[in-house]
């Protein structure tokens, strides 16, 4: 199965596609997580990637499209992409790559959720340094270890989570990155999912319209 993760910052893409890729077993491809990775490791991309990660700005499509050809690459079985394509030209240039791999059955789940809702649940949230789990504040009861991977003292709020810089990211979000859903919608590749509800809820919801969606495109091709 190979699917992308759309939506905005916030709406829950990296929680639903790390429990859809170890429900599934298919690998989750999260550009985010890639440059995060490479700032942690200060790469010429890390420190290239710092500022405008900080910022709420978009690295730009060459670099991007450029790690996702070496990903898709190496999963030719499927895979969840979460945060890519975040740009119309690297939509077109994920559908060229696609399309040279003979990957003809990707769908895209749109998550969607109210602005403010998302806002709150950003500034709330907490990744762990070690892990790189994310996790609302509120649920974290021992506020000294993860609840993932154990590391002691390990939560910080990212530099991109802060108010001012979420409002820039849906704003870029807006302009930017919706035109990418419209690209898909015409190609009749898109499943919309509520992401403001219990986890559990919303991958149930996923999991359906996924189902939903390859029952009628087999009913079509038929
Ligand atoms: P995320 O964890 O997906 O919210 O990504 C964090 C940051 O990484 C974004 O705000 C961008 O600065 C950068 N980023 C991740 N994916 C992309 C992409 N496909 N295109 C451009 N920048 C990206």
């Amino acid at each position: 199965m190979r699917l992308i993760l759309f939506g905005s910052p916030g709406v829950g893409k990296g929680t639903q596609a790390k429990i859809l890729s170890s429900t599934l077993k298919i690998p989750h491809i999260s550009t985010g997580d890639i440059l995060r990775e490479a700032v942690k490791n200060q790469t010429p991309l890390g420190i290239k990637a710092k500022k405008i990660m900080d910022a709420g700005e978009l690295v730009s499509d060459d670099i991007m499209i450029g790690i996702i050809r070496d990903k898709l690459q190496e999963c030719t079985d499927g895979f969840i992409l979460d945060g890519f394509p975040r740009t119309l030209t690297q939509a077109v240039a994920f559908d060229h790559l696609t399309d040279e791999l003979g990957f003809k059955d990707v769908i895209v789940v749109n998550l969607y959720g109210d602005e403010e809702k998302i806002v709150s649940r950003l500034t709330n949230r907490r990744a762990c340094k070690q892990c790189q789990n994310i996790f609302n504040y509120f649920d974290i009861k021992d506020l000294t270890a993860c609840p993932n991977c154990g590391a002691v003292n390990s939560f910080y709020l990212r530099n991109d989570d802060t108010e001012s810089v979420i409002r820039h990211r849906l704003t870029v979000f807006v302009s930017t990155t919706k035109p990418v859903l419209d690209h898909y919608e015409k190609k009749k590749k898109v499943v919309h999912v509520n992401g403001i509800a219990s986890v559990e809820e919303v991958t149930k919801n996923i999991l359906c319209s996924i189902n939903e969606k390859i029952k009628n495109h087999v009913k079509i091709s038929a």
